[in-house]
């Protein structure tokens, strides 16, 4: 009886969980003007909404509004002349399916143990099982902490290395994933390379040339919660900001070191909130000690995240160009041909260039912070957005029939740009 009102609370709990979105609609928005764009950006922020992208004239945005702020958002819209439409009248529902999808895929998978599973997105716990499992039982593979969570989670990281990082010619690749928590596709990317490194090894090149270190899960409260609570939680799970704790949680990839605070918000309510000061955050301090510590010869950084289908650059904060820029470019427009030759034909090619141009100004990044510690090769990824035909689930949404090719697709990119970091790596003076 007590295993019974148990699995009946559970039931519950899973279910009951997005009760918080019940009613958010999400909405296209279609400006045709950059001062269009200005005006939906000021009343987003006004009525601090859930943005999903920025609208930019021929790019649509996409928005979540709470039910309350409907009436309000679209009589501003109207006002404003911007043209609109509701994709989504409740989220819920769509998050709902994707909890069914996800639980019958695994359901599905778990029949098949032989492999580590790409039907469905991991918790950190099974994440972290899997880095635990594969340092017992390769030689060439550990398993580190690069620093603790504000939750006293660890931020672990697997280190893949045939010379145990002790040859200093060879270059380090770094790549990390959940940065912002709700991008669970992002985790693919980093969990399907670590299998082609570790697991199932077609590359061997890959792995006699370089050092890896990946961080899949830099933001693990944030990512506990999306599986927990609140499936669009983007930030880390800061309290003590605001009296009452009223809002909570800073932007990790607004609270790096590089040129903080200047395109990012000063509102603790806010999705890109920066936080109280430049690395206050132990997530980010994490990363930052783990780049100082292998500073001279990390060649590549990676910074998975969704969606967009883009390939991104620095400097997001000013979008000025480095000096390197042209090699920046170069090199990503190679790992974009090389994902868009694998990529699903339903899906648009990847879009490749600096931050700020590209996408939207944004100050405090991983991948400019990474430039500035001095690595050559730093990008931000954004995965597509997978929709499927009758474009239902969408957005950070994962659907599990794209999990395994998110990461073999972006496997082909971290392929191209590793091998072209193998060939011009130059070891720097210590
Ligand atoms: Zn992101």
């Amino acid at each position: 009886m007590r295993s019974f009102i148990i699995f009946c609370l559970s039931f519950y709990v899973v279910f009951a969980k997005h009760e918080i979105y019940d009613g958010h609609a999400l909405y296209d928005i279609n400006v045709k003007t950059i001062d269009e764009g200005r005006v939906v950006n000021d009343l987003e922020n006004e009525l601090l909404l859930d943005v999903w992208t920025h609208a930019v004239p021929g790019r649509a945005g996409q928005v979540l509004v709470p039910k309350v702020k409907r009436k309000i958002f679209e009589n501003a819209l109207k006002g404003a002349g911007v043209e609109y439409n509701v994709q989504v009248e409740n989220i819920k529902d769509q998050l709902e399916l994707e909890d069914q999808k996800l639980a019958a895929a695994a359901a599905r998978s778990s029949r098949n143990s032989s492999r580590f599973s790409f039907d469905y997105i991991p918790t950190y716990e099974e994440v972290d099982a899997y880095l635990e499992d594969l340092a017992r039982r390769y030689e060439h593979v550990r398993v580190h902490v690069a620093g603790t969570s504000v939750q006293g989670r660890p931020i672990k990281y697997l280190a893949v290395s045939t010379t145990n990082f002790q040859n200093f010619r060879k270059p380090i690749v770094v790549m990390q994933s959940l940065l912002h928590s709700r991008e669970w596709v992002s985790l693919a990317a980093t969990l399907y390379a670590i299998e082609k490194l570790v697991v199932d090894v077609t590359e061997s090149d890959l792995l006699e040339n370089l050092d890896w270190i990946i961080i899949p899960v830099v933001n693990p409260d944030g990512y506990t919660w999306t599986h927990s609570n609140a499936r669009f939680w983007r930030k880390n799970r800061r309290t003590g900001l605001m009296a009452g704790d009223f809002c909570i949680g800073v932007d990790l990839n607004r609270n790096f070191n590089s040129q903080w605070s200047t395109a990012s918000s000063s509102n603790v309510c806010a999705d890109d909130f920066h936080g109280p000061g430049a690395m206050s955050e132990p997530e980010t301090r994490a990363i930052a000690n783990l780049l100082a510590t292998f500073t001279t010869r990390i060649a590549l950084f990676f910074d998975i995240h969704s969606f967009g289908s883009m390939i991104l650059y620095g400097w997001g904060g000013n979008g000025v160009l480095p000096p390197h820029a042209l090699t920046l470019n170069l090199v990503a427009v190679r790992m974009a041909q090389a994902i868009d030759a694998a990529k699903l034909p339903t899906n648009p090619n990847y879009v490749v260039g600096n931050i700020a141009h590209v996408l939207y100004f944004a100050s405090g990044g991983a991948s400019d912070f990474a430039m500035l510690t001095g690595v050559q090769l730093s990008y931000t990824y954004e995965l597509p957005a997978w929709r499927n035909h009758n474009w239902s689930l969408n957005g950070f949404l994962v659907d599990p029939d794209f999990i395994e090719q998110a990461g073999v697709e972006t496997w082909e990119g971290i392929k191209a740009g590793a091998r072209y970091a193998i060939g011009n790596f130059r070891a720097k003076d210590v």
